[in-house]
């Protein structure tokens, strides 16, 4: 597993994703939502907010990797990469463990959070109707 190294930018991004909550960038200018690595707003305003989002989203793509060249990752596979676009528009990538997750591009997703590993919890989006069900990972 290679887990992402959170810099001082997005420290509170993953500050946040310990305590279960999603965290966006937002302009206090022009009202726009922001993925979280953005440091400037297209507005040109750059005194960006964290806001909590609310977590729900919609599918845009999907894709199952089966093969991987990174050392580090070959033990990972098969696992599905999601594109969502939040409710708050910004669009995330994120994965699911695993294959067979019977996705359909537009359907409702919901956020998850894996229980941190050396201080770092994964994002995740699952299937809003799995949320609760206990297998929304797999
Ligand atoms: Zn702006």
């Amino acid at each position: 597993m290679i887990l992402p190294e959170p810099s001082d930018a997005t420290r509170p991004f993953w500050d946040a994703a310990v305590q279960k909550r999603l965290l966006l960038r937002h302009c206090p200018r022009c009202g726009s939502w922001l993925h979280p690595q953005l440091l400037f707003c297209g507005c040109g305003e750059w005194r960006l907010e964290w806001r909590e989002a609310s977590g729900e989203a919609r599918l845009l793509s999907h894709t199952v990797a089966r093969r991987m060249p990174v050392p580090a990752l070959q033990g990972e596979v098969p696992f599905t990469v999601l594109l969502v676009r939040t409710r708050e528009g910004p669009q995330l990538v994120s994965s699911l463990p695993g294959d067979g997750h019977a996705l359909r591009c537009g359907m409702p997703m919901r956020v998850a959070f894996d229980p941190p590993v050396e201080g770092v919890a994964l994002v995740r989006f699952i299937p809003a109707e799995r949320v609760g069900t206990g297998d929304g990972m797999r």
